[in-house]
Formats: structure tokens, C-alpha cells, sequence
């Protein structure tokens, strides 16, 4: 980390960003072109090879917000991810990959990676001897995720870079959740970030985009692969992801702030059996995650009691809607069980502590007592529901 570096706030909005030679216009200007003239050989820009100018510009600012040289802009997460794995692992390597990871991202190791001869094993859980037992000889590649989805359980960061440098691993995170403004891996050893910024880097519920922030090195690597799978970002919806992250670092907080003292309301809520939230001193990885995190997002998961019905709580709510994303400024739920974590065994939901009221909030900027107010007429609502079956 250089020591005179900008602060986060006006890295989100100035850095990366390009002259407006012709007009001297205050924003950056969107180009278009999907041609250009031919300069030389180490300039040809073309959308597909991540380097026109809002690309290239937008790149700079993900790399600098998560500490690193270089990076790239995709055309949704899962073409980061995959571009990203498929760089480092061929014919015959392994990945070693934590054990709940976003479905998007176990969909694509358990059914393209194998197509490709590479196999993987996912942890049993999240400690240093779970990660160490799963390392092989043609092992490459560790992949984790933190906080993770649902439960909000924390990967020490520290250690994975640790046994990565030891088995000489390649390192990758998804980021996504904690955004560079609450987690920056690099500063722990991690090799590789991934995010999603269809999340909070959008943030507004209106984009798909994804971006990788690593060394020169890996990402020369990475774009070899990209250039030739093609999973690039239109420049239209790169400027647009350009806007939304200049307010990134006042959102996030936002977020943090607001999902804090919800957290700490919901916890402390009768219909609440437990509530999984970073920040809590009750949650078991609440010192690990303030070592590694300067705030706690606003993701978290709750369950209800038994006897309340998940799916009344959420039809009663009004301004907090059910919807299948997350990270916009608005808040959303939704349940892991009848949504993410469908597809999997009943079995397997309960081996992952997904029990069917398990909810999962995507906590968003508006004033927390209006958010309050419509837990609570839910809260209402379910327990009348509740209070009638006990008469019958
Ligand atoms: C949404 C999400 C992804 C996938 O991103 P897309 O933009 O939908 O392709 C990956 N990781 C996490 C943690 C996510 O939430």
C-alpha cells in the first residue's frame, strides 16, 4: 500500500476516471466505439479485450480500492469467477474451494469444471486444518468466500494466504459481500479479488457487471483467458457501474450502519431464534471479522422461532421487499431454503444450517426506524397468526 494514497471516498470518485479534452465536461465521457484506429500492436482496443477507455479507466478504480496493481471488468460475476478459474487451473489440477460458496459459483465447479478434467473438493468447514486437509499434490487453486452466504461465517484470511504461500497456491476470494470498502484481502496476502457488481458496486439493483482486482502478473493471465471466452463488459453499463461507484463508500456505510442496530434488534426480538450478523459479539467469528473487516456489511440472516411461518412474516412486510437479489440501496429478504439453497437435499439444507426460517436481509440505506416499523407490523402480523392457532 503506498502511504499517500487517496482516501477510499475519493478513490470511489475520481480515480480511473478520463478527461473530457473536447467539452471539458465534469464526468467522464462514454465511448462507444467498438473500433478504433490501429495504432500498434500493444493498443488495439476492442471491447472483447477489456481495454477501450471506459474499460481501462473503470479497472483502475477497482484496483485501487482493493489495494492492487490492475484489474478487469467483466460482464456479470460468474464470467469473473469462471474466467478467473479457468486461468489458473488446466487438465489434471485441482481446486480446493470452502465449503458454502454462493450457487452460482458451486454450479460452475461441480458441473463445467470436471468437462475440463479438473477436479475440486469442497471443506468441510472453515478452519486451517479443514483447508489443509483437502490440499493435494496437483492442488493450484484455493477459492474462498467471507462473509459467507447465508450464515455470515468469517474465513481468516491470514491463514488462507499462509497455507497458500506454503502449497504455492494460487489464492482467490469473492469479495463480494464485504466490498473493498469493509474488506481489502490484498492487505492479508490474498492473490486474487472477485466480485459481483451486480451487488454493492452497482448497488442499485439495476446492473450486472462483475471485476477482478489482482497483481499485473495475474491479471495478464486472466485477460488471456478473457480475451479468448469473451466475457467483457459493454461500455454502456461500464459507465453506468462508473456512477454507481462513486457513491460506493457512503453507501456502504450506510449499509453497515443501518444493519448494525438492526442486527442488534432483531437479536433481541421474542420471535427471533438467532441472528447471524459479523458485528454481533454473539456471533462465533465476531473477533476474526474485526480483524480482517473495517465494518460488517448489511447482509445478515435470522431465524425464527419454530411455530412462525416464514413465508406469512415475509407477505406482511410492506416497504422491505421479497426479492431474489441483494445490495441495493433498498432492502430486500428472501428464504435461502425455498430460493439459493432450493436445489439442494433437505439433508443437505440442514448439514449447512439452512433451516426453512432461515431468512436472509439485505439491509439497504433507508432510516432504520422506518425499516423497524415494518419488521415490526410483520412481527404483528405472524404473531396474531400464531396466538389464533394456539386458541384452536
Ligand atoms: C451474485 C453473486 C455472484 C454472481 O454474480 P452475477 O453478477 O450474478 O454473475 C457471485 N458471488 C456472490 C457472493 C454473489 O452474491
Amino acid at each position: 500500500m503506498k502511504s499517500k494514497s487517496p482516501g477510499v471516498n475519493t478513490i470511489c470518485t475520481h480515480v480511473g476516471e478520463l478527461k473530457d479534452e473536447q467539452y471539458k465536461g465534469a464526468i467522464s465521457p462514454l465511448y462507444m466505439s467498438s473500433s478504433y484506429a490501429y495504432e500498434n500492436v500493444d493498443v488495439k482496443r476492442y471491447p472483447r479485450y477489456f481495454n477501450t477507455p471506459n474499460q481501462e479507466g473503470l479497472a483502475k478504480k477497482v484496483a485501487a480500492l482493493e489495494h492492487c496493481e490492475a484489474g478487469l471488468i467483466f460482464g456479470s460475476g460468474m464470467a469473473a469467477i469462471s474466467h478467473t478459474m479457468l486461468a489458473f487451473l488446466r487438465q489434471g489440477d485441482h481446486v480446493v474451494v470452502q465449503k458454502t460458496i454462493y450457487g452460482g459459483a458451486y454450479n460452475f465447479m461441480v458441473e463445467e469444471l470436471p468437462k475440463y478434467g479438473i477436479s475440486f473438493d469442497f471443506t468441510d468447514g472453515f478452519t486451517e486444518t479443514d483447508f489443509r486437509n483437502k490440499i493435494k499434490p496437483n492442488t493450484k487453486v484455493i477459492y474462498v468466500e467471507t462473509p459467507s452466504n447465508p450464515l455470515m461465517l468469517i474465513t481468516d484470511l491470514e491463514m488462507i494466504s499462509r497455507l497458500a504461500k506454503e502449497y504455492r497456491l494460487v489464492s482467490m476470494i469473492d469479495n463480494t459481500f464485504a466490498t473493498p470498502i469493509n474488506q481489502t484481502p490484498a492487505d492479508f496476502g490474498i492473490d486474487i479479488m472477485i466480485h459481483s457488481a451486480t451487488k454493492y458496486m452497482g448497488g442499485h439493483s439495476d446492473i450486472c457487471a462483475g471485476a477482478v482486482a489482482a497483481s499485473e502478473e495475474h491479471i495478464k493471465k486472466i485477460w488471456n483467458v478473457g480475451k479468448n471466452l469473451g466475457g467483457s463488459l459493454s461500455d454502456y453499463t461500464v459507465w453506468l457501474l462508473e456512477r454507481s461507484m462513486k457513491t460506493m463508500g457512503i453507501r456502504v456505510k450506510a449499509h453497515n450502519r443501518n444493519a448494525r442496530k438492526i442486527a442488534r434488534w432483531l437479536n433481541d426480538h421474542e420471535l427471533v431464534q438467532k441472528v447471524y450478523y459479523p458485528g454481533l459479539k454473539e456471533h462465533p467469528d465476531h473477533e476474526l471479522a474485526k480483524k480482517q473487516m473495517k465494518g460488517y456489511t448489511g447482509m445478515l440472516s435470522f431465524e425464527l422461532v419454530s411455530g412462525v411461518d416464514p413465508n406469512k412474516f415475509m407477505e406482511s412486510l410492506s416497504m422491505i421487499k421479497q426479492s431474489m437479489s441483494l445490495a441495493g440501496v433498498e432492502s430486500t429478504i428472501l428464504s435461502p431454503a425455498k430460493t439459493s439453497h432450493a436445489l439442494l437435499s433437505a439433508e443437505e439444507r440442514e448439514r449447512q444450517g439452512i433451516s426453512d426460517g432461515l431468512l436472509r436481509f439485505s439491509i439497504g440505506i433507508e432510516n432504520k426506524n422506518d425499516l423497524i416499523a415494518d419488521l415490526e407490523h410483520a412481527f404483528r402480523e405472524v404473531s396474531k397468526n400464531r396466538l389464533q392457532k394456539s386458541l384452536v
